[in-house]
């Protein structure tokens, strides 16, 4: 799963992806080793894994990853070529969801490209941006499509739903406010990847003293908070500069921390919570001497498909999986007293991965 953060100039991007990358860095391992410097590989907090990890004396923990993209360069103008624009949009397109970074915080110190801080213009600024871009990707399939069109008959519905989504595009509304007629509909504007079809979390930044109350008191969030309601997305509060001192503490010093501040998690923690809870994913584990594991899904994924997440080989060969929820497992003690309570469920090829199922598979090789 990806995550592009974008914002305006100066808004608290890259100090929000230094804390993300800083904190992904010190933490246990993960499978990706090739790290472009945009792009940050952040483990997903599961207390769980340590959990069973004890129980099972695993030499190795591995936690479910998120990567962030860093997409620096979105000015006004940006779709029309200016400054990193066609980099950027490159970039983006490749992204499941959208973080946007949208300054919420007064500071004489920190110059805002715009003159002043409000958080709706902003939004609006980079929205129309990602809506100009959109409108260019359009244009282009359209009239590729219709040329196409004249020749193959099967083409006329495509055509229909690109000019319907230029429409939509043209009032300034995003792609994602088409409501698609059938199955199929969708499938195709999927496959389009435009940029206002993704899903957004606005990430709020506010200065340090508005984080207490989770940004009630900021006249700037609730502005956000109201706008991100309008059209169905989700806002969470951070300040990216405690994000970025957080980064820097061990765990026993970022508790205290946390706990001066009033707060339960950190910002990171929250963000990478709301991202997954946004994209409908889900982790099952899986646990052993060797390594305790944790594997991101999507939620209604069925067993093959979840197996093929280790090896596409356990997909092909999928015979059945042994399933525990990971509570069970640990309320047992040990696999085989699980086994004896009967709590170990054998699942076929359409069972319903839940999130903490610990999962064996079997599988023909
Ligand atoms: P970007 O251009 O969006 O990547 O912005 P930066 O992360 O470089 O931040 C721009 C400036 O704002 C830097 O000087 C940061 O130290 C400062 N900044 C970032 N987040 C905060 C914050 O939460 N509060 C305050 N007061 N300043 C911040």
């Amino acid at each position: 799963m990806k995550l592009g953060i974008v914002g305006l100039p100066n808004v608290g991007k890259s100090t929000l992806f230094n804390s993300l990358t800083k904190a992904g860095a010190e933490s246990a391992n993960y499978p990706f080793c090739t790290i472009d410097p945009n792009v940050g590989v952040v483990p997903v907090p599961d207390f769980r894994l340590g959990l069973l990890a004890n129980m099972y004396n695993s030499r190795k923990i591995t936690p479910a990853v998120i990567e962030f993209v860093d997409i620096a360069g979105l000015v006004k103008g940006a779709s029309k070529g200016e400054g990193l624009g066609n980099q950027f949009l490159a970039n983006i397109r490749e992204v499941d969801a959208i973080v946007h970074v949208v300054r919420c915080f007064d500071d004489s110190n920190v110059v805002h490209v715009d003159g002043s801080v409000d958080p709706i213009r902003d939004i609006e600024t980079i929205n129309l941006e990602l809506v100009f871009a959109d409108l260019e990707v359009l244009e282009r399939r359209i009239s590729k499509t219709a040329r196409s069109a004249m020749n193959d008959k099967s083409l006329a519905s495509e055509l229909k739903t690109l000019k319907k989504l230029k429409e939509v595009l043209e009032e300034g509304k995003e792609a994602k406010t088409l409501v698609p007629e059938d199955e199929d509909e969708e499938a195709f504007i999927a496959s389009l990847n435009l940029l206002t079809d993704k899903p957004v979390i606005y990430a709020a930044n506010v200065a340090e003293d508005d984080l207490a109350d989770d940004g009630a008191s900021c006249p700037y969030v609730q502005k956000v908070r109201e706008f991100a309601a309008a059209e169905g997305s989700q806002v969470f509060v951070i300040c990216a500069q405690i994000e970025q001192e957080i980064a820097e503490l061990d765990d026993d010093e970022k508790k205290m921390f946390l706990e001066d501040l009033g707060l339960k998690e950190s910002g990171l923690e929250k963000l990478i919570a709301a991202s997954y809870d946004l994209l409908g994913l889900i982790s099952y584990l899986t646990a052993g001497e060797q390594e305790t594991r944790a594997w991101t899904i999507r939620k209604g994924t069925k067993a093959p498909q979840a197996a093929g997440k280790i090896h596409s080989d356990f997909e092909r060969g999928f015979i059945r999986a042994e399933v525990v929820n990971y509570q069970d497992l640990l309320d047992a003690g040990t696999y085989a007293a699980a086994r004896e309570k009967g709590l170990i469920g054998l699942e076929g090829k359409d069972y319903v991965v839940k999130d903490g199922d610990v999962i064996l598979f079997r599988f023909n090789v």
